[in-house]
């Protein structure tokens, strides 16, 4: 199979905070990969910026560094031909100097995207500026990244702080998770297969589950991570938008609004979680490493590190099965999966000793992605009928051969929905919203009692309780395993 790459428009993207760390491991070098690509074309161009003292000069070493670090197999013809579209304007974003450079730099008559790669504090600050020196368009794009608020009063202001320079259909607000391939897919799954929608409700599917585990502590996030946590951090945003993708109705179209609409109705029929539906955890130290309490230097730190939570979506489709959710540090393996496990068949015509097995759809997001159908089968052999259950895997890297032996990063695909102005694998404004406003009285209820996170080995699947809240239901957790790497 050969992959296709439609060349977006030519355009100019500004990345203020463009010396960062995201910029550096990021930006940078999924935007090489598209040049390498043929999808950024001759004429675009990566106008690098902050306050540091670079000049395009240096910004262009800056950024064959990163490519270094980051792409393994770089030809340097190509780097070389990339760099020619990189340049730098020095500017600080809350004061004057540097931005009359940009104006003068920027062009109106290609695409224009500014990505907001610096904390939400300035975001503002760039806004106002963009506005007051004329430089933006009414089409011009900006991008914002996670965190987008720590509650939902913090949320709205920095919404109505971004839309009082711009309208909503210019604002680009990342979760990385859904430039996944594997998130895509799984709506290609859904909806462009009539086997799985009419299985696709109470009726048939037992119960979801939802992990995204990490194998790394807080690290050098310490400060930043202890003001967060893992509901704040992840739930809120990441596993809320695969549970969206999951549960939503087909929209009509496969348009922004159409999906963003739908995914808004999920979260607004999630119920309230009740107290004894969740279970917090924080990684104790082991031989080498800090427990999180240290590693946040933090003694009484009250924030959690490891959660779990069994989430209900109150509507016709999905009353009845519960989401389980869970996603912590300094787990057992690194993966992210989704697991929609089906209901056993309601008669079975086979004897006792047959066994019986249930199907279980696994949408593995990281590492090795791909999606995995575990179906029933006679066991072969003349020793009589005694079924198995075998794996209809459909890794992508096997399944669709050089093509998708290089999945490209989510950045890649998210920055060139920038430039192509598709807004679906973005949050709207309302979206983020209603998930503040459910996840708010989860935190307080917790924050209100004083509750304490159970304290959990490193390696391990967190904290015992957490597997309790499967096991009182009669189920279990799939195991947090590695699947290889990505
Ligand atoms: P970072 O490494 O601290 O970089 C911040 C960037 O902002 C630097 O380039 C800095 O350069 C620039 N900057 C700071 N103050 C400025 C000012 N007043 N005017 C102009 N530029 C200024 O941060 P980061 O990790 O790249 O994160 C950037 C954003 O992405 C943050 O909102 C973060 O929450 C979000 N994010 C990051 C990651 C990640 O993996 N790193 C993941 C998800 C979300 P100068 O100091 O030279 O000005």
């Amino acid at each position: 199979m050969v992959s296709r790459v439609i060349p977006v428009d030519v355009f100019d993207l500004v990345v203020f905070g463009g010396t960062g760390d995201l910029a550096r491991r990021k930006i940078i070098p999924a935007l090489y990969r598209r040049f390498r690509a043929g999808q950024m074309i001759e004429g675009s161009r990566v106008i690098g910026s902050a306050r540091s003292d670079f000049d395009t000069e240096s910004y262009r070493a800056f950024v064959a560094e990163a490519i270094d670090e980051f792409i393994a197999d770089h030809a340097s013809e190509t780097v070389a031909a990339f760099l020619k579209s990189v340049h730098f304007v020095k500017l600080d974003a809350t004061g004057k100097e540097g931005w009359a450079d940009l104006a003068k730099l920027m062009r109106k008559d290609v695409v224009q995207a500014f990505y907001f790669s610096v904390a939400p504090s300035l975001f503002g600050a760039l806004a106002e500026r963009l506005e007051s020196h004329k430089i933006a368009t009414a089409d011009s794009r900006i991008v914002v990244e996670k965190p987008f608020g720590r509650d939902l009063a913090s949320a709205k202001e920095l919404n109505a702080t971004l839309e009082a320079h711009f309208d909503e259909h210019q604002i680009y607000r990342i979760d990385h998770y859904l430039g996944k391939e594997t998130v895509q897919n799984l709506m290609a799954v859904r909806f462009g297969n009539v086997l799985f929608e009419p299985l696709w409700n109470a009726l048939f599917v037992d119960h979801v589950q939802i992990t995204v585990a990490e194998t790394v502590g807080v690290g050098g996030r310490g400060a930043y991570y202890d003001r967060s946590g893992a509901m704040r951090d992840m739930v809120q945003n990441h596993l809320m938008q695969l549970l969206c993708l999951i549960a939503m109705e087909p929209p009509a179209r496969f348009e922004p609004d159409a999906v963003r609409d739908e995914k808004l109705k999920v979260i607004r029929a999630l119920d309230p979680v009740r107290h004894d539906q969740i279970v917090r955890g924080q990684y104790k130290a082991d031989g080498e490493q800090q427990g999180y309490l240290e590693d946040v230097e933090h003694p009484d730190s009250l924030t959690e590190s490891f959660i779990a939570l069994k989430v209900h979506v109150s509507n016709w489709r999905w009353k009845g099965t519960p989401f389980y959710l869970r996603t912590g540090k300094r787990l057992k393996a690194r993966m992210s999966e989704i697991v929609v496990a089906f209901k056993p068949t309601p008669h079975s015509i086979f004897d006792e000793e047959a066994g019986s097995k249930t199907n279980v759809l696994t949408i593995r997001l990281q590492p090795n992605e791909g999606i995995n159908l575990r179906v029933t089968i006679k066991e072969p052999g003349p020793g009589g009928m005694r079924l198995v259950d075998v794996p209809l895997d459909m890794t992508f890297a096997d399944a669709l051969g050089p093509v998708a032996r290089e999945i490209p990063d989510a950045y890649e695909r998210l920055i060139m929905d920038v430039i192509r102005g598709n807004q679906t694998l973005f949050m709207r404004g309302d979206e983020v919203e209603a998930a503040w406003a459910w996840t708010d009285p989860i935190i307080e209820s917790w924050t209100s009692r004083g509750s304490r996170p159970h304290p959990y080995d490193p390696g391990t699947t967190g904290p015992e309780d957490s597997l309790m809240l499967l096991h009182r239901d009669g189920r279990r957790w799939r195991e947090i395993e590695d699947y290889g790497t990505d």
